[in-house]
């Protein structure tokens, strides 16, 4: 909670204090307020953009307090807002003074307003492709990748603008205060994509050690410590997975599905959906992998309970996998109910060890199906309302719900679960579909 409060007075502080310190004497004077007012606009603008290198540096400890995805979001959405206020700059300054037009044609403009113009460009490149990703059909290596080159090319542009505009910067310590930014997220760039990898090289490798098939076109996917510690993690996280070089492109989040007490061999349950899940149950052993992590806050061991109630829908059933797994070798007591729908009964992965869990633990499974066979007795359909009515425990306080699936059916059940009175707080979703 702290870091929580200690992370969101070093945004404000990041977002207000570079603005506030172009007051510091010595300032221009005597230009019309439209003209100062855009100004200050810009540099606020490029604040915030720069703030969204930091955001998605995946810094534990930023991104822990809240969950990564939550993190992805305000990412989103500060970015959306920075790239109007930076379009209201020149917009501001245009209609004060329809003169300067002008600057808007590279040819008849100045260095400053060109290099303006090209970070207004890939400002716009970045929220275009980013807003409108699949329906453009872009790869999503591909995206993400231009999505960081259009970045660092935009605020370097930005930053060139600054300085050769040089109001506000004219003195040399303003100057340096941008300058320093604008290479700090530069670097935390290449912190990202070429130090962090070389360092999980030559430290943290990983070899596959097996890739056994599961019910329902999934694999799971066992990786081995290559002569280090391993990696600790809490029941339910993530982490980000690379077959093949360090450097590659291809690079996938995947929720841990064996148990936190397994430092040194880790798995994965992973479904075969697109081009590169599909490519899993064709893995080598021996293939060398990387893993960035652990990330995410949807674990158990965060939130104390009584007891837990676990809803999954298809491969959502990983992370439960990883709770009840890691439940069951620490002998632990607590109730637990879980639901998990999916298609038909042939292609539910993992039925046969939950089964099993069921011996080892306090556990209640409620299976729900699409396409239930003919003699089927359970549940069937959707995870409805009245589903979980039938199958919920009568007393829902102190309880921790964690929900993990289709987009539509987690937040029915968020409705549903706030309907029913439980508290927002007591309710853990994590979304699979981060971008
Ligand atoms: C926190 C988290 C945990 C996950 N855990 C599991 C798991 O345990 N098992 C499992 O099978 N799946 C899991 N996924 C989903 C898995 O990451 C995607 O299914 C996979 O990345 C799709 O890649 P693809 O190339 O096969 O499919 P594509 O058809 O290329 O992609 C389908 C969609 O998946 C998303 N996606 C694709 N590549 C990436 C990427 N590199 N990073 C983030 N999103 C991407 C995009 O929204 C894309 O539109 C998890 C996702 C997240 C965010």
């Amino acid at each position: 909670m702290i870091s929580g409060f200690f992370w969101i007075a070093l945004f404000l502080a990041m977002v207000l204090l570079p603005t506030w310190l172009l007051l510091v004497a010595p300032t221009p004077s005597g230009r019309p307020f439209w003209l100062e007012f855009s100004l200050a606009l810009g540099f606020f603008g490029m604040t915030q953009i720069a703030i969204q290198f930091v955001l998605i540096a995946r810094f534990k400890s930023l991104t822990a307090p809240y969950g990564i995805d939550v993190i992805l979001q305000l990412h989103r959405r500060l970015a959306l807002v920075a790239l109007a206020v930076i379009l209201l700059h020149p917009l501001i300054i245009m209609i004060d003074n329809p003169s300067r037009l002008k600057l808007l044609n590279p040819l008849s403009g100045n260095w400053a307003s060109r290099f303006a113009l090209f970070s207004v460009f890939c400002l716009l490149v970045l929220g275009i492709t980013s807003l409108f990703r699949e329906k453009l059909k872009l790869n999503y290596e591909y995206w993400r990748f231009s999505h960081l080159v259009f970045a660092v090319l935009a605020i370097v542009s930005a930053q060139l603008h600054v300085s050769l505009a040089g109001l506000y910067t004219n003195i040399w310590w303003k100057q340096a205060i941008w300058v320093v930014a604008t290479t700090a997220m530069v670097g935390l760039v290449l912190y990202l994509r070429l130090i962090k990898p070389a360092w999980q090289r030559s430290r943290q490798s990983w070899q596959v050690s097996e890739v056994r098939p599961e019910r329902g076109d999934t694999w799971t996917l066992i990786l081995e410590a290559d002569g280090h510690a391993g990696m600790e993690f809490l029941p339910g996280q993530f982490a980000w997975l690379k077959l093949g070089g360090a450097f590659t492109l291809k690079e996938h989040p995947f929720s841990f599905s064996s148990s936190a007490g397994s430092r040194k061999r880790l798995e994965f349950g992973i479904k075969a959906l697109g081009d590169f899940t599909s490519t899993i149950k064709d893995v080598q052993p021996g293939t060398p992998a990387h893993l960035d992590g652990p990330h995410g806050a949807f674990c158990i061991d965060r939130y104390p309970a009584v007891g837990y109630v676990f809803i999954a829908g298809g491969i959502g059933i990983t992370p439960m996998l990883s709770f009840l797994r890691s439940m069951a070798e620490r002998n632990d007591p607590r109730p637990v109910v879980l639901l998990y729908a999916d298609r038909n009964w042939e292609d539910l992965a993992f039925r046969e060890e939950l089964e099993q869990l069921k011996e080892q633990l306090d556990l209640k499974l409620v299976y729900v199906l699409q396409e239930p066979p003919d003699d089927w007795q359970g549940e069937q359909g959707m995870i409805t309302p009245e589903v979980l009515e039938r199958n919920l425990p009568k007393e829902l306080i102190h309880r921790n719900f964690f929900v993990c699936g289709p987009e539509p059916m987690m937040n029915a059940v968020h409705d549903t679960l706030l309907e029913r009175g439980v508290s927002k707080a007591c309710i853990h979703l994590e979304r699979f579909n981060l971008v």
